[in-house]
């Protein structure tokens, strides 16, 4: 590591009241994203190529295990902290910060979200076998997971089941199915994905009968196709991913059958999850900005340009979308829990949208504010513009899904029709 000074953190431990594993796994994040991720991010931007040397890392640094629980060699960090690590991540890399979302999700949902469900005894059993298998992996061989869940129709809005299927056979399943957008395609070991299992092919595909299976990189049948060239999120890496007939053994399982349709709909918060890099980006504007004013931003000439009142006010308004958007994300991820009220979950809903247009909102007030230097592709402001526009886009909870949601659930009661 180098001895670059350390930036202020995005939340203060002493102001915000952070633990003192939130402090210091935090502190761990920002020191590698200042000192190794920042400098990398440029590459993997330009060259749409995955943080391969950020995963090294994360693996050296143990924050690959974030969630896994301690008594398994992990950290046993919760959602919260989780949260605010990935942050620190996100202002310096948005595309390392998302696709650490993917990896950390598979821990995250198979560990302490799946500990808060009530599991029947067996199923709980069958639940720890499974992942200290998967932890295992994480833990001493550094190996990655994605989660490949959108296939492009209302699957992954949670509308109908997933078209990936899973067919049983002969101590295992078979999986088929197209995912699209799968973040961290040929550079994870495993997709965690989801599909639908059935028990022949004759059988009617049902939301209740997700699976969530880890399919190894490497098995036959897995197969990575198409062009990666996006607006945003580039090092994502985020192809198409083919499973033809895929077998999969009983091992694969990361939860058993039917614990990942009782998570999605008790922990609806672990969809927020998706949320963090774009709080990081939302900072590092805010940062360009006024290091950028104060004519302290490397790589540019020593020009000042705060005393005018019209840069004043600008970053005023940045100053106040970020205060908001901190709070209001802090005050969500401090009240996730499992069947939140409809309160805390419109609240949520709130929070998402909120860090995902505000991110993009600061980033264009940022290169509106500092001027047409600033947008040069020298500098990474750019970057941050155009990564930030892509949190909306992130189903489950896209913006516009989260609006649909806010005013259906302020307007309705349960059970409430308009017949
Ligand atoms: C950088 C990046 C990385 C990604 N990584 C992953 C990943 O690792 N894994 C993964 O599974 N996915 C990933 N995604 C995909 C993402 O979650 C969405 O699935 C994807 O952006 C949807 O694109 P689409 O064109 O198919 O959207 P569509 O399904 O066509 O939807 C377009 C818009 O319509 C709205 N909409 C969609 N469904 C409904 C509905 N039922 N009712 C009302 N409105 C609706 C939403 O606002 C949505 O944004 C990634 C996306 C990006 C941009």
């Amino acid at each position: 590591m180098n001895d670059s000074v350390a930036d202020a953190p995005i939340f203060d431990p002493g102001q915000w009241q952070l633990t003192e594993q939130q402090a210091s796994l935090s502190a761990l994040a920002r020191e590698l994203g200042k000192s190794r991720f920042a400098e990398r991010a440029v590459r993997y931007d330009r060259e749409a190529a995955f943080p391969t040397e950020n995963f090294k890392d994360l693996h050296e640094s143990g924050l690959l295990g974030i969630c896994i629980p301690e008594a398994l060699g992990g950290h046993g960090a919760d959602l919260k902290t989780y949260m605010l690590v990935a942050s620190e991540i996100g202002r310096y890399c948005g595309a390392t910060a998302l696709t650490f979302n993917m990896h950390v999700s598979s821990c995250l949902w198979t560990g302490p979200l799946a500990d808060d469900l009530t599991l029947e005894g067996p199923v709980r059993d069958e639940l720890q076998a499974g992942r200290k298998r998967h932890y295992d992996r994480i833990i001493k061989d550094g190996a990655i997971y994605a989660q490949p869940f959108s296939e492009g129709g209302a699957a992954a809005a949670g509308k109908v089941a997933f078209a990936t299927t899973a067919t049983r056979t002969e101590g295992g399943w078979l999986i088929s199915g197209k995912k699209i957008f799968a973040s961290l395609s040929g550079h994870a070991n495993y997709y965690g994905a989801l599909c639908t299992e059935l028990k022949d092919a004759n059988d009617t595909p049902s939301r209740r009968n997700t699976m969530y299976v880890a399919v190894p990189a490497d098995a036959e049948g897995v197969r990575v196709e198409g062009e990666w060239d996006p607006l945003g999120m580039r090092g994502t890496v985020s192809r198409t991913l083919i499973f033809d007939n895929v077998f999969v053994s009983k091992e694969a399982l990361l939860m058993p059958r039917g614990v990942y349709f009782s998570a999605a709909k008790e922990w609806p918060h672990m969809f927020m999850t998706l949320t963090p890099s774009y709080m990081g980006i939302a900072q590092a504007a805010y940062d360009f900005t006024v290091s950028y004013l104060r004519g302290e931003m490397p790589g540019t000439p020593p020009v000042k340009r705060r005393m005018y009142p019209t840069k004043q006010l600008a970053v005023a308004q940045m100053r106040i979308m970020l205060e908001q958007t901190k709070s209001l994300w802090y005050q969500s991820i401090s009240e996730a829990k499992t069947s939140p009220d409809k309160e805390s979950l419109i609240r949520a809903w709130t929070a998402q949208y909120t860090v995902m247009e505000n991110a993009n909102e600061i980033a264009q007030l940022a290169i509106r504010t500092c001027g047409g230097q600033a947008m040069l592709r020298s500098l990474h402001l750019e970057r941050l513009y155009r990564d930030s526009r892509c949190g909306a886009l992130m189903l489950p909870w896209t913006a516009e899904l989260c609006m649909d949601m806010i005013g259906k659930a302020a307007l309705y009661k349960p059970g409430e029709t308009d017949e």
